[in-house]
């Protein structure tokens, strides 16, 4: 049986969910997305998902056509329809289709589109071993220019970032922001771990406030650890005890090596692999 793709209201199997040429999320990445996971059939914090599509949709003078109540039973219809109770959530809301110019006026409706799958994590060694990085020379958005706090379709900031690392043979990627401190990786945030606190930039940095990012913060705090969200320069990622990363597909991932520096004894260290099994606790029970 072929995936039904969710389009404003109607379910199509996936190889007919298509959606205009003119659509201005195409043309322009006009729009606003969520990258959400469901475990053992429960959406993972779904409200906060759903609270920053409609952040990110005010930001950018979109108005979605439905309430976030309409929006959470349209993702869990879909997903009951396709069977999955492990998988991953795509929801995208574009301007509509509109003219070839820029002006969104002339877009008619906003398109809602729901993709449930599922979603191939990093291999899992790299949970067990960590993951190499570098920095990039491509600089997040300058917050004042387009706020990385939006998730829009626009990602190409993120992209160029994602195939510099590549190119260096990495599979994520630091990006530092327009002050030249850390920000956070090219779909993940990051976090460092020194003589047992725990540190991540914070939002001013200039990043997404990841779901993941604040579920791990909790989960911090709650085991007593200090979290603190304080500005980071590459020299802190280069000195800390651990360095790990975190995002709805990649859940905690372990970072052992970044620019060719060994992270602590460059293996995941026992803070990050507690945190591991917190986090793997709380979606999965
Ligand atoms: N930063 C960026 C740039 C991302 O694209 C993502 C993934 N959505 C994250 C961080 C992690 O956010 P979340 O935990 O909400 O998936």
């Amino acid at each position: 049986m072929s995936l039904k793709v969710y389009i404003n209201g109607k379910l199509y199997d996936k190889e007919d969910a298509k959606i205009s040429v003119y659509d201005h999320g195409l043309l322009y990445g006009d729009g606003v997305f969520e990258g959400i996971r469901s475990y053992n059939g429960k959406v993972f914090r779904l409200r906060e998902h759903l609270d920053r599509l409609w952040n990110s949709a005010k930001a950018i003078w979109l108005q979605i056509p439905m309430s976030k109540d309409e929006m959470a039973k349209a993702i869990e219809d879909t997903l009951r329809v396709n069977r999955i109770s492990d998988g991953y959530i795509r929801v995208v809301v574009t301007r509509g289709v509109g003219t070839l110019g820029l002006d969104p006026n002339h877009c008619q409706e906003p398109q809602v589109i729901i993709i449930t799958d599922y979603i191939a994590l990093y291999p899992p060694e790299i949970y067990e071993k960590g993951l190499e990085i570098i920095t990039v020379s491509t600089l997040r958005n300058h917050p004042a220019a387009l706020s990385p706090r939006i998730k829009s379709l626009n990602y190409l900031n993120n992209i160029l970032a994602k195939i510099e690392g590549l190119q260096a043979g990495c599979i994520e990627a630091m990006m530092l922001n327009h002050k030249g401190e850390v920000a956070e990786c090219t779909g993940d945030n990051l976090f460092l771990v020194r003589n047992g606190r725990v540190l991540t930039p914070p939002i001013e940095a200039g990043i997404l406030e990841g779901v993941t990012r604040q579920a791990v913060i909790e989960l911090a705090r709650e085991s007593g650890r200090e979290v603190l969200e304080i500005p980071l320069t590459k020299h802190d990622v280069y000195i800390a005890d651990e360095c790990f990363l975190t995002g709805t597909a990649a859940e905690v991932v372990p970072v052992v090596k970044v620019d060719s520096r060994t992270i602590g004894d460059g293996r995941p260290g026992p803070v990050t692999k507690e945190l591991m099994a917190r986090f793997r606790q709380l979606t999965r029970s």
